[in-house]
């Protein structure tokens, strides 16, 4: 019979320790803090990242995918760690350490330590199904939490934008809309109902979005975007845009000042049957002008009567837009940069499109033509 003391004594000798003057040298090395979630939460070392001894075999590969990448494996004392270290050798890692004396040596020494940032427990409780998902966890959680979206509109695209990104958690919501809420809404646009008809856009979602979480600050501007009015919007600092605009002379300008301030825009559109996504990431995609250089000719303007639409499909494209916007804030996945996602509500088919940017693009391209703002004039063909 092996005791616990033997095993631990087998298990060192097997593995490499280091001390933390050493492992202060190691180039690249991933450090990864084997430790449960309670003693994470009372400080760690800097740069670690969090994976407890039960999770580790499982989720290495996520923060180590190379196996030649050297590991820095460390617990409170120095135990757990090297059972760790042993087990991540038989996952073929070559260069794997525990840190002698663990975290307790690390602190009793004076070396830095970060104290991380955590959820409330009503946090904990309201975000746990985002919790449980490894790609967001409690880091991702805070980066919602810590993220500034603009949403263009409150009306079919902004409506289930703005209810999912509040309840995902997304901290600070601007909205842009300038519009009452009328009876020809209610078909589609789920943020507004009978209590809030005849109250403004901006104001109906803010009360829907406070009544469904208090987490998320909502800040209202009732007005249509234009060139007067969009450096004073933008310049309360927002990270990205969802644009849910109906008409081409916004998405010029909301386009043109994302552009020139490097801030992502979620675009999305709706006629009919028929949707469209994508995003465009400034300089690592094609923007709206790469696409569509200058608005439609007179005769080939959009009819401005009303266009019909669906009532679910702003649903699915909003709902789209939304999981672009989510990804983007929590910095995981692939966002649709450069891809067109066509929706056909009637054939329930998607269909992808590769887009570029375009050298001569007026705005992002080499020699930009466009430098100000320009308000078009919105006009139709009838
Ligand atoms: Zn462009």
């Amino acid at each position: 019979m092996t005791t616990y003391r033997e095993l631990l004594q087998q298990t060192k000798a097997e593995i490499d320790e280091i001390d933390a003057g050493a492992a202060r040298q190691l180039d690249g090395a991933v450090w990864i803090d084997v430790r449960e979630a309670d003693e994470w939460q009372e400080g760690h070392l800097p740069g670690a990242v969090h994976i407890p001894r039960g999770f580790l075999e499982s989720r290495v590969e996520g923060v180590a995918p190379a196996k030649d990448t050297p590991v820095v494996l460390y617990c409170a004392s120095g135990a757990r760690s090297a059972f760790a270290a042993k087990s991540l050798r038989e996952l073929g890692y070559d260069t794997v350490y525990s840190l002698v004396g663990g975290f307790t040596d690390w602190k009793r020494n004076g070396l830095e330590i970060t104290m991380p940032r955590t959820l409330s427990p009503e946090k904990r409780t309201r975000y746990s199904r985002h919790l449980l998902i490894p790609e967001i966890g409690e880091e991702g959680q805070l980066k919602l939490l810590d993220s500034r979206i603009l949403l263009i509109g409150a009306g079919g695209l902004g409506s289930p934008a703005s209810l999912y990104l509040a309840a995902a958690g997304i901290g600070t919501l601007g909205i842009i809309d300038a519009d009452i809420v009328d009876e020809t809404n209610l078909q589609r646009q789920i943020a507004h109902s009978l209590d809030t008809l005849g109250t403004p856009k901006v104001d109906s979602a803010k009360r829907t979005i406070e009544g469904l979480n208090p987490d998320v600050e909502v800040i209202t501007y009732r007005e249509r975007l234009t060139s007067e009015n969009i450096d004073r919007i933008l310049d309360d600092g927002w990270d990205l845009i969802v644009d849910g605009a109906d008409n081409f002379p916004t998405r010029y300008l909301v386009n043109d000042a994302s552009v020139w301030r490097g801030i992502p825009v979620v675009h999305g559109s709706i006629y009919r049957f028929e949707g469209q996504v994508t995003v465009f990431k400034p300089y690592e995609g094609p923007c709206y002008r790469c696409l569509f250089p200058e608005p439609p000719p007179p005769e080939l303007a959009p009819s401005c009567a009303e266009g019909g639409v669906l009532g679910v499909l702003p649903g699915i494209v909003g709902s789209l837009q939304t999981n672009e916007a989510i990804k983007l804030a929590a910095g995981i996945g692939e966002p649709l940069v450069g891809r067109l996602l066509l929706f056909d509500a009637l054939a329930t088919e998607f269909t992808e499109v590769k887009i570029e940017r375009r050298a001569n693009c007026p705005v992002c391209g080499e020699q930009p033509t466009i430098t100000e703002y320009i308000d078009y004039v919105e006009f139709c063909s009838r």
